[in-house]
C-alpha cells in the first residue's frame, strides 16, 4: 500500500475496484470459458469463453449445479476436482468428453449453436478463489476445449500406423500389435499364430496390367482377406506384395485351414478393367508362436514355410511342421 492509499481510503478501495474490473475484463477476454463454481458444484459465475467457435455460451448454466448439468460421471468427476481443489489448495486438471447435446441447463440459442453433437473433450484447471463474495467457499475453474488437438493427434497417430494404398496397418503397425499379441497369449497361455502371405509372381501383374491396376489388385487383395478374419485378427502390409495375418486364440490348424481359405479366395478376386480374375494367386506360410518365443522366431519359422510354398508351385499354403520340399525353382522371367 503506497502513502495515497493510506491516507485516502477511497482511492484505495477506488484502486482495488478498477484492479478488479482489469482482471475480469482479462477473464472475459481470454477465450477459454472460465466458471466460479462453489463447493456443491452451484455454478456462480460464468465468465469468458470469447471463442465462440469452440464454446457455447454458458449463461444459461448460472444458478444451477454441474448435478443437474452435467452427465452422471463428469458432474461426479468435477465435483471431486472442487473438492480436492478446496481441501488442498493445490490446482486440480481434468480432462473429460462431454457432448453440448448432454448439457442439460444451457439456453435454447447455445444449444443451436452446437456442431452436430459431437464428442468434444476438454481439459479443465480447478483452483480455490479466497475471498469471492458468496456464502460458500468457491474455485475458479477454467475450461480449456481440447477437440482439435486430440483430433490432429488420433489422425497422425492413424497415419504412422495406417499403410495408405490399402488402409490396413503398416510394418510397424503389426510388428507392435504382434509383440502386444504375444505377451497377452503368454500370459494367459493362449495359442497364437500368424500367416505370411506373397502374391505370386507380382512383377508381372505390374507388368501385364500397369502399376494403377496393380495398385488395385492389392487393394481388392486386403479387402478380400479382411472379409475372412474375425474382429480380434490383425492384417498388416509388411512389404510391396507381402502380408502378415495375426492370429491370437488360434492354433496351427486353425490358421492353416484360414491361409487355404485366403488362397482360394485370392483366385476369384477380379479386378476392374483387367482380365487379373483367375491370375492372381497367393502362396502363404503359417506357424504357431512357440512357448517363450518371440514374434520374430515365428515369422521367421512362417516364412521359410512360405518359401516352401513358393518352392512346391505358390498358389498354396504350407505348415512350419511341412517337411523340407525341393529346393525352389527358377522363377519364371517377368
Ligand atoms: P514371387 O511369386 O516370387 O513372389 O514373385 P513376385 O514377382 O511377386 O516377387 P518380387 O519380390 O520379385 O516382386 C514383387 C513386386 O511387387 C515388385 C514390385 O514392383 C511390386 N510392388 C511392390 N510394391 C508395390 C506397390 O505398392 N504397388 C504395385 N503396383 N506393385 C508393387
Ligand atoms: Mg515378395
Ligand atoms: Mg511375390
Amino acid at each position: 500500500m503506497d502513502d495515497i492509499s493510506r491516507s485516502n481510503p477511497d482511492r484505495l478501495i477506488q484502486r482495488l475496484r478498477t484492479e478488479r474490473d482489469q482482471l475480469l475484463t482479462l477473464l472475459k477476454a481470454l477465450p477459454d470459458i472460465s466458471f466460479v463454481i462453489d463447493e456443491d458444484g452451484l455454478y456462480v459465475r460464468v465468465i469468458g469463453g470469447a471463442n465462440e467457435a469452440m464454446y457455447v455460451s454458458g449463461k444459461g448454466l448460472e444458478g444451477h449445479s454441474v448435478a443437474e448439468a452435467l452427465p452422471p460421471t463428469v458432474a461426479e468427476a468435477c465435483l471431486e476436482a472442487i473438492r480436492t481443489a478446496l481441501r488442498t489448495g493445490d490446482m486440480q486438471t481434468l480432462e473429460y468428453q462431454l457432448r453440448v447435446d448432454d448439457v442439460a441447463v444451457l439456453t435454447p440459442t447455445a444449444r443451436e449453436a452446437t456442431q452436430d453433437g459431437i464428442e468434444q473433450c476438454f481439459e479443465d484447471r480447478v483452483l480455490p478463489l479466497p475471498g469471492y463474495d458468496h456464502p460458500k467457499p468457491v474455485v475458479l475453474w477454467v475450461a480449456v476445449n481440447i477437440t482439435p488437438r486430440k483430433q490432429l493427434e488420433q489422425y497422425w497417430r492413424q497415419a504412422a500406423e495406417t499403410d495408405p494404398l490399402t488402409g490396413i496397418a503398416n510394418r510397424r503397425a503389426l510388428f507392435e500389435r504382434a509383440h502386444s499379441e504375444v505377451e497377452r497369449a503368454r500370459r494367459y497361455g493362449h495359442p497364437l499364430s500368424l500367416l505370411i502371405l506373397d502374391i505370386d509372381h507380382f512383377k508381372s501383374i505390374n507388368t501385364r496390367f500397369g502399376h494403377a491396376r496393380g495398385d488395385e489388385a492389392l487393394r481388392c487383395f486386403t479387402q478380400a482377406c479382411a472379409e475372412l478374419l474375425r474382429t480380434s485378427d490383425r492384417l498388416g502390409r509388411i512389404g510391396g506384395e507381402e502380408f502378415v495375418i495375426l492370429l491370437p486364440d488360434t492354433d496351427l490348424s486353425g490358421a492353416a485351414s484360414l491361409g487355404k481359405r485366403v488362397v482360394a479366395q485370392t483366385r476369384s478376386i477380379a479386378v476392374a478393367d483387367t482380365s487379373i480374375a483367375q491370375t492372381l494367386t497367393v502362396s502363404a506360410g503359417t506357424a504357431s508362436v512357440d512357448h517363450g518365443e518371440g514374434f520374430e522366431e515365428a515369422l521367421r519359422r512362417a516364412d521359410a514355410a512360405l518359401s516352401r510354398a513358393k518352392a512346391h508351385g505358390r498358389n498354396r499354403l504350407e505348415t512350419d511342421d511341412t517337411p523340407a520340399g525341393p529346393d525352389e525353382p527358377e522363377a519364371p522371367a517377368d
